[in-house]
């Protein structure tokens, strides 16, 4: 089946063209920094995925992707010449809340239950919403799937779900944890298991996501028993422009001292706080990086703070489970980065986390699987690609498949 996958973000529109059959990607499309002056837009075909590069200033990320299905209707080089070709459309949504505990066929009524997802993640579901709206008027007999990043953390336990609140609060308005990232996580923990010769059933895995946006997750015998984001994708670990878990008191002392409104505060807390609001200026670790490495002691902080909040996360989650074989590092940081790795596990040796340092920095290794523990560590870390449109791809043929 031809599923075009759609991963929009709150900046940014990931999309594939994706042949099931063969589990191979025909067309590669990133666009970044959207909404910004110097937004761009990469598209690439399969065999060689040669970029082409394109501006697109000002446009929305779902007019990105109308852009981009002009493009590959156009392009000779395109694997399609025409929309009526894409056989299904897979799309990520960040928040599903309580309306979705798996992958949903969209329709008119899940269509309504997606719009009032979108205060649980307001940076993500909103953009997937446009987008979803747009491919619906153009590909209207085309089947369209949502795929959850909650849904994988719906086997949580309520002891790890439920916020210590009067209780009427879950019960009126469903607060209670529900996590992020989950196809992802369900993703790395199956290629780790693949990589340790493994079951994943057998397993106890501690699930790193770390990009832009970051959560850890307890992977007990395959399912998710725990994870840092809460409620919203704002809870748990400092991100690239989310704080992550700060004192509650913080919120309502800073409206008042500053008479800030509601959405204001949000603001800060999704968009000016984590790596950006200690460092001062880029949310992109690599800039940062490169502001530490020049003794800018602010970049400097920002790291120590995210490289400790994983640290402590990492302990609390092999507090969690009865057994913990192995560490998986994913998502632009966490495959990318090797200095992180080596700082986040400098710490955690003594609970049999031991990385082999000259492993973690093989030359030419990045987009490779791979353990990069000592051969002898009670517990293996390894590093994984994550790939969550094949995933998407995937979960949309298998629900269209039974329509
Ligand atoms: P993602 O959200 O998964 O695309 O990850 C984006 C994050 O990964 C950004 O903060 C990037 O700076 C970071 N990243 C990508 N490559 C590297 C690298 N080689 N070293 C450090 N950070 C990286």
């Amino acid at each position: 089946m031809l599923v075009l996958v759609v991963n929009a973000g709150s900046s940014s529109l990931k999309s594939q063209l994706i042949q099931t059959d063969g589990k191979i990607s025909l067309m590669r499309c990133l666009a970044e920094k959207v909404g910004a002056a110097d937004a761009r837009m990469s598209i690439s075909y399969a065999p060689e995925f040669h970029k082409a590069t394109y501006g697109v200033a000002g446009l929305s990320v779902a007019e990105c992707l109308a852009k981009l299905l002009d493009i590959i209707c156009d392009d000779p080089e395109s694997p399609i010449s025409g929309l009526d070709q894409i056989e299904a459309i897979g799309n990520r949504i960040v928040a599903g809340g309580e309306y979705f505990t798996k992958t949903a066929l969209i329709d008119d009524a899940s269509w309504e239950n997606l719009l009032r997802c979108e205060e649980l993640a307001p940076l993500h579901n909103p953009a997937a919403d446009e987008c979803i709206a747009m491919t619906r008027r153009l590909l209207p007999n085309t089947p369209q799937a949502a795929v959850f990043d909650t849904a994988f953390h719906q086997t949580m336990p309520p002891k790890a779900y439920m916020y210590p609140i009067p209780y009427r609060y879950y019960e009126d308005y469903a607060i209670r944890r529900y996590g992020a990232h989950g196809t992802s996580h369900r993703y790395a923990a199956q290629q780790a298991a693949n990589l340790l010769g493994r079951p994943l059933r057998d397993l106890g895995l501690i699930t790193c996501h770390l990009g832009n946006g970051g959560s850890i997750t307890a992977v007990n015998h395959g399912k998710s028993i725990d994870t840092t984001m809460g409620f919203t994708p704002l809870e748990g670990l400092m991100m690239g422009t989310r704080s992550g878990s700060i004192d509650p008191a913080i919120i309502t002392y800073i409206m008042r001292r500053d008479g800030i409104d509601y959405d204001e505060m949000e603001r800060i807390l999704n968009c000016d706080s984590g790596i950006k609001g200690i460092a001062g200026g880029s949310s992109d670790m690599r800039d940062v990086l490169q502001q530490a490495a020049a003794g800018d002691e602010r970049a400097n902080l920002a790291i120590d703070m995210y490289v400790y909040r994983i640290q402590k996360a990492i302990g609390s989650y092999y507090a969690a489970m009865t057994r913990t074989d192995a560490v998986v590092m994913t998502a632009g940081i966490g495959e990318n980065s090797a200095d992180l790795r080596e700082r986040i596990f400098a710490g955690l040796a003594h609970m049999g986390m031991i990385l082999d340092k000259e492993r973690n920095r093989v030359e030419g290794a990045i987009g490779m699987n791979r353990i990069i523990s000592i051969d002898d560590s009670p517990i293996r870390i390894c590093v994984v690609t994550t790939d969550e449109e094949m995933r998407i791809a995937r979960e949309t043929d298998n629900l269209v498949s039974m329509m």
